[in-house]
């Protein structure tokens, strides 16, 4: 393989970042805990983890330093899962607070200003001993770690020093207590919370965790399911208005993403449905954030436009093609009269391929064009490329097919997609029990249902001139004197074939021609892949008018009984070699045929089916 492209050009973006953003030498570590400032100064690591599952990693990703702040945005999400947001919300505000992470203020109602500041995130943490009681480190690193996708640590230096040194949390500890922010010994509290800022992490275990935020909960190394959805999305709300202590206005006007920083020098970031970001550089900035972990920000945030804020225009690209079936089909191959009729009637039905995320938006543009095709008789909704359906959108399209009377009527194709919210989807409507409301696995078979149904409703009596006389009739033998005909009569054999029974394996010779009289079979390959449907009035392995030395193409089973006029190659040399001119009027009618079957596949082609 060319090695350059087994490196993927994000990494080497990373890479790029690392380099340029290397020169800034400003800052310096964290002193305050005296543990930290022996940190190397000069370890830089970036790592970047998506929400599929790999994780791109360059410079110092893998040395571990200590989380601190950062806990306290995955702890405030551990409170909310465990105690509800109510509960929360009496003891924890939600707005900035204006100063730095250590202010011993409270705001005019005796409660911390938000989680990411110490005051409120020792809150947290007493909301937590109270919860876990004896256990509440166990249930805190075991928390930790199910975001990072492994076992982590605690740096007990750190944690020591931190404890010796850290009497103004103790005064912010005391005053929370003496407001009745908790109900739990100090001391304990205070142990947790050292701990919990103690733990061990890597710039790619904060990348993974930050993914698993961008996963709302659901962890893409692991592919466990971490916690809720909404304790998520509370958190990274906080995060955009205070991860980033009193820098975070201009952190959310500059990069816009939910981020929260700590004095060990690491920034965890997230960009919702893609990635999550985790960089190491010790040197802090007076505000106490990375001053290189903010450049990398930076620079990922205004190079890919990957502001929250920042959308692009997007909203009625989900209906990928629109068209009827007065020139495209389904894979079943009718006969002439059948196709007539098609021909005829087509425009009254059409199909909607939709594709990509569905939003509310899309979802009421979608609703505009259906209700623009109200004249239609059937409208197929193929849902086979879409990926997600929001549950807004799912909302407005339901709405909307709750209003349609008797006309017309909606047909569903790839409704039982693996996605939980197309499912969902699914469920929903078939509550509704609307019997006008139908679906397939699939569009092919939707269209073919669509086509039977213009067939009995438009078309002639189907299975007129059933029997011997419809040969007649048979593409495959049109043009033929009523002679010849009768040389083709004489040379064919009547076979009545059951349901479900293999005709033609792939593989054999093709050793005569099924003209077919009534009933259906289908053609696949050996994986069981299905090619196409052939119904009565036409025929099927014609490759024997070529040669018996040809090789069949492909299986084929009977799907209901049927008639069949079998005619021999042994036959056909006989029929030939008496009226030579039987082979070529044959032959002219399978090039007939099969220039009917490429100009639908190329009008397939052309739409890009
Ligand atoms: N453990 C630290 C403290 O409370 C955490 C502070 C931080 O990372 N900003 O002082």
């Amino acid at each position: 393989m060319n090695k350059n492209l087994t490196k993927p050009p994000l990494l080497e973006f990373l890479e790029k970042i690392h380099q340029s953003v290397s020169v800034y030498t400003s800052g310096s570590p964290a002193d305050y805990i005296p543990e930290l400032a022996i940190v190397n100064p000069d370890q830089f690591g970036i790592a970047l983890t998506t929400v599929d599952g790999i994780t791109h990693s360059v410079g110092d990703s893998s040395v571990e330093f200590t989380i601190q702040s950062i806990s306290k945005a995955f702890v405030y999400s551990l409170a909310i899962e465990k105690l509800g947001s109510d509960e929360v919300l009496k003891k924890i505000g939600v707005e900035p607070s204006g100063e730095a992470f250590n202010s011993i203020r409270l705001n005019d109602e005796n409660r911390p200003f938000n989680p990411m500041v110490n005051s409120g995130a020792i809150a947290c943490t007493g909301l937590i001993c109270e919860y876990a009681k004896e256990d509440a480190f166990d249930v805190v690193i075991d928390f930790l770690s199910e975001f990072a996708g492994r076992k982590l640590s605690m740096c007990k230096n750190v944690f020591n020093s931190e404890n010796l040194t850290g009497d103004r949390n103790r005064a912010i500890a005391w005053l929370l207590k003496n407001n009745k922010q908790f109900d739990y010994d100090v001391e304990k509290v205070l142990d947790l919370y050292f701990k919990q800022c103690s733990i061990l992490v890597t710039a790619k275990d904060l990348s993974i965790m930050a993914a698993t935020m961008s996963k709302n909960g659901f962890n893409p190394i692991t592919k466990k399911r971490v916690i809720s959805n909404e304790a998520v999305i509370k958190s990274m709300s906080i995060m955009v208005s205070s991860g980033m202590y009193d820098y975070s206005g201009e952190w959310t006007y500059r990069i816009g993403l939910p981020a929260k920083s700590g004095v060990g020098g690491g920034i965890t970031a997230v960009l919702p449905s893609e990635f999550g970001l985790g960089v190491f550089s010790p040197p802090l900035d007076e505000l106490g954030n990375s001053v290189r972990g903010i450049k990398v920000c930076q620079e990922l945030s205004s190079h890919f436009k990957i502001h929250l804020l920042h959308s692009e225009d997007n909203a009625e690209n989900c209906i990928r093609k629109l068209y009827d079936l007065s020139k495209i089909r389904s894979l079943h191959n009718r006969k002439p009269i059948d196709e007539k009729t098609l021909n005829l009637n087509g425009h009254k039905s059409s199909v909607i391929e939709l594709g990509g995320n569905i939003n509310l938006v899309q979802s009421d543009s979608l609703t505009r064009a259906i209700s623009k095709m109200i004249d239609k008789d059937f409208i197929v909704i193929s849902l086979e490329k879409v990926s997600e359906f929001t549950s807004g959108a799912v909302e407005i399209l339901k709405a909307f097919l709750s209003k349609i009377d008797d006309k017309p009527q909606i047909i569903f194709c790839g409704l039982r997609n693996q996605d939980l919210i197309i499912s969902e989807f699914y469920e929903d409507l078939s509550e509704s029990a609307d019997p006008e409301i139908l679906q397939f696995d699939n569009l092919d078979r939707a269209i073919e249902w669509v086509e039977n149904q213009i067939i009995s409703i438009c078309g002639e009596n189907a299975e007129k001139g059933k029997g011997l006389q419809q040969i007649m009739s048979q593409p495959i033998l049109q043009n033929l004197s009523s002679t010849e005909l009768d040389s083709v009569k004489q040379n064919l054999e009547l076979l009545e074939i059951e349901s479900g029974k293999q005709i033609i394996a792939l593989g054999q010779e093709a050793d005569g021609i099924f003209l077919l009289l009534s009933g259906k079979v289908e053609i696949a390959l050996d994986d069981g892949k299905y090619l196409a449907t052939v119904s009565s009035g036409t025929c099927f392995g014609e490759l024997a008018l070529i040669s018996p030395k040809e090789y069949r193409q492909a299986n084929i089973f009977s799907t209901t009984s049927c008639s069949c006029a079998w005619i021999s190659a042994e036959n056909l040399n006989k029929i030939f070699s008496e009226f030579p001119a039987i082979k070529s009027k044959m032959l002219l009618n399978l090039s007939l045929i099969l220039v009917d079957r490429l100009n639908k596949s190329n009008a397939k082609i052309a739409l890009g089916t």
